[in-house]
Parts: C-alpha cells; structure tokens; sequence
C-alpha cells in the first residue's frame, strides 16, 4: 500500500487520490478520439470458477435476453449524438462467458456498426466448454477474427486448483484448425500451487502446438472476494516462473509483446486492455476518454432499469488532472513495454521528457529503460518490477473497486490511495 500510495504521489506531484465519485453525465464526448477501442462485456457463466475476479453470474436465459435487449439500447444512448461513422481500432467480448449469447452476438455487433468502423477485427473471449463446430462456424459468420480461449493450464492438478475441470480441451482445442480466425489467444495462468518448470514448459508447448498466435500469462492473484481453496504461489517463485516463461518464448519466431503476453511474430496482438481510449457497454465494462475514466454499475438489475429509463448506467466517475491522466497512459503503455513519445504527447498535450525529465533520466540511469527513435522500452530489468507493481495496484486498486461495486450497485465515492 504504502509503494503504491509513494508512486502515485511522485508521478502525479500531487496527494490528491484517484477519486472516484458516484456521478454521472448522459454525454460522452469521444468523437474526436484517436484510437478508439470497443468493449462489451457479456457476464454470464455455466458456473463459476473459484479464482475468478469478473463481474458474472450464473446463465440465466430469460435475464441474459433482457440484458442483450438493454445492451442494444446502451449502445443507442451513447451514440446518439453520432453524426456519421466513426472508426474505431477493435471490438472485445469479455464477460462472463460471451459465447453463452452466441445467437445474439451478431445483433451487438451490427447495433455498434450502425455507429462505428470496426478496422483492426473483433475479437471474443471463449470458455474451452464452448469450443464446438456450431459456435465457432458462428463467431466466424458474425465476422469475428480473433478468439481468445481461457485454457488456465493443461495440468489437470492445477485445473483443479483453480476451481476448473479438464474437459477433453485438446481435443476442443482441435477444431480451431477448421477455420480461419487469424488471432488465437490462450490465457493462461502461473504461480498455483503445485505448478513447477515442467508442467510451465507443457503448457506453453502445448498452446503453441494447438494453434496459438499468442499466449497471455497471467500470475494466479487472491482477490480478497474470489473463493481460492488453494493460496498463490509466493512472489518470488511467480517473479521466478516469470523469468521462465520469458526464457521459454525467448526462440526465433516469438516475440515478447507485454510484460504478461507472447506471441508469434507477423501476428497481430489480442489485446483488450492497452488501448488510449476505449468506449465500454455493459455491466462493469468501464469507458477510458481524454480526461474521464468511468465504470458502469456491476448490478444486472440495476444496469437494465438506468437503461430502461433512458440513462447511462455509470455508477462511477473519475475525473482525471493532467497528471493522472498522464500516469494512467504510462501505465498502460508500459505493460506493453514500449512508450511512445508522440502518442504521449498527442493524448496528453506535453511532451514526456518535459513532464517526466527525472524520472526518465533515473530510469536510464537504473537500466529500466532505453530509447530508440520516438519510443522508450523496457528492459527485462524493468519488465519484473512492473509485474510487481501491477500485482500490488491490482490489490490496492482494482480489488477495492470491484469489492465494493460487487456489493453496492451505485457506490457514493471511491478513493484510490
Ligand atoms: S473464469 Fe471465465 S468461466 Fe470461470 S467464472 Fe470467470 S468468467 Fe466465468
């Protein structure tokens, strides 16, 4: 708490927390955004899996209807205003199990399309159970091009870990060989217990051989609301297992392209998270513009009555300074390993080395960056401490957040210290 409280303050050079206030505005100004980016959040299960922070319940098919209907709608207030198309980079499906509305999904995507240039594909989230013929013919005539599969691991001792089953995934994972998604994404996740090198090494293996363009390694994390029989393993074995991974994917043919993340090289990246500014519809799904992040309420309920009464269902807001703004932006581009000094300077209106002199000169100095044309990047020194950080702003931040919005519909404030 007290690293993570000492940083936002050096970075922003300010005490003033991240605040999140329980407001509101029906008007969403993201018609001049650069690199805009679609999400849509889908949050039913067939079950739930013990570890899992998202915001899901269980399948409910009469609910799941009125919630599409309501997404629909969601997406007509926001964009009302809309005078003509707008192009934006990407569409994400994330949920929850996204697949379970498969017959509904194309109705989303024509309503965002009504509004909206999607250029760089559409991309969804699938739970191994849903690997079938029918639903992949499906995301493929709904003009999906990228899937993202949360394996978790091939181990069935660490499946079972976690809360999940094993259920024939190779043989699912098979199918995908049929048809001609050009991103493959396969989640999965490090430090349980009782995972070691060799089962690390199988399941990366293994992934590659079964078609992954990408794999997103995630370290096991213990939301303090998740329902973990079984604890994480300590940091430093996760930092070591990190270490690992980076050695198993450092071959020709596979490049690094986040602290978490591989993939094949001429592959573009799945990537839901790491985007400038992004417009977000359903519940929980949050929406990150020039100087507003705001997050949408976690109730289902709640989410469909703001709609049906013609009002965006945010139930926080925060308005950024520049700083944190700022601060934000960096963070997110540092997972990606890279910085961009045009793109900081184009979102933020000053340039990097005028807001952040000393702190790029000490982390020159201290080996965590380089420079190479436009772009800092990260060396591997620096790609271990942001996997630190990221896991203790994980804790301070995002499992605040969402332990509150799981319990209360539409929080009065939050501050993030
Ligand atoms: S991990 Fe996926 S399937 Fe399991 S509860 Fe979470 S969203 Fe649902």
């Amino acid at each position: 708490m007290l690293l993570t409280s000492l940083l936002r303050i050096l970075l922003t050079r300010s005490f003033r927390p991240f605040t999140f206030k329980g407001q509101y505005s029906n008007q969403l100004d993201f018609a001049g955004m650069d690199n805009l980016g679609l999400y849509v959040h889908i949050p039913f299960c067939k079950s739930i899996c013990s570890f899992c922070p998202y915001c899901k319940e269980l399948f409910d098919e009469e609910l799941a209807l009125k919630y599409k209907d309501a997404l629909l709608k969601e997406i007509d207030l926001v964009c009302k205003e809309t005078r003509e198309k707008k192009a934006v980079t990407s569409l994400y499906f994330g949920g929850g199990t996204p697949t379970l509305l498969i017959d509904h999904l194309s109705d989303i995507i024509q309503k965002l399309k009504e509004y909206f240039i999607i250029n760089d594909g559409i991309g969804v989230e699938i739970h191994p159970d849903e690997l079938t013929d029918e639903i992949l013919g499906k995301l493929q005539n709904a003009d999906v091009s990228m899937v993202s599969i949360g394996v978790q691991s091939f181990d069935e001792g660490c499946l079972q870990k976690i809360g999940r089953r094993n259920i024939k995934i190779k043989e699912k994972l098979s199918l995908l060989n049929k048809y001609s998604f050009s991103v493959i994404d396969m989640d999965l996740i490090f430090g349980i217990p009782g995972q070691d090198k060799q089962i690390l090494k199988n399941d990366i293996e293994t992934a590659f051989s079964y078609g992954a363009t990408q794999i997103s390694t995630y370290p096991f994390i213990d939301f303090t609301f998740a329902n973990n029989e079984y604890k994480p393993l300590p940091h430093k074995e996760k930092r070591i297992m990190l270490e690992y991974l980076n050695e198993l994917c450092s071959q020709p043919g596979i490049n690094r392209t986040s602290v978490w993340t591989f993939a094949k090289s001429d592959t573009k990246k799945y990537s839901s998270v790491t985007r400038d500014t992004f417009l977000g519809f359903g519940v929980s799904a949050t929406t990150l513009l020039q100087d507003i992040f705001k997050i949408n309420t976690f109730s289902i309920p709640e989410y469909i009555n703001r709609i049906d009464s013609n009002n965006l269902p945010t139930a926080l807001t925060l308005n950024f300074s520049k700083r944190q703004r700022a601060v934000y932006y960096l963070f997110w581009s540092a997972y990606s390993l890279h910085i961009n000094e045009d793109s900081f300077a184009g979102l933020i209106g000053k340039p990097l080395t005028q807001m952040y002199k000393f702190e790029l000169f000490i982390a020159k100095k201290l080996g965590l960056l380089t420079k190479k044309d436009n772009m800092y990047c990260l060396t591997s020194k620096a790609s271990y401490i942001y996997h630190y950080l990221e896991q203790k702003y994980t804790t301070a931040y995002i499992d605040k957040m969402w332990n509150i919005s799981r319990k209360i519909a539409f929080p009065r404030k939050i501050e993030l210290k």
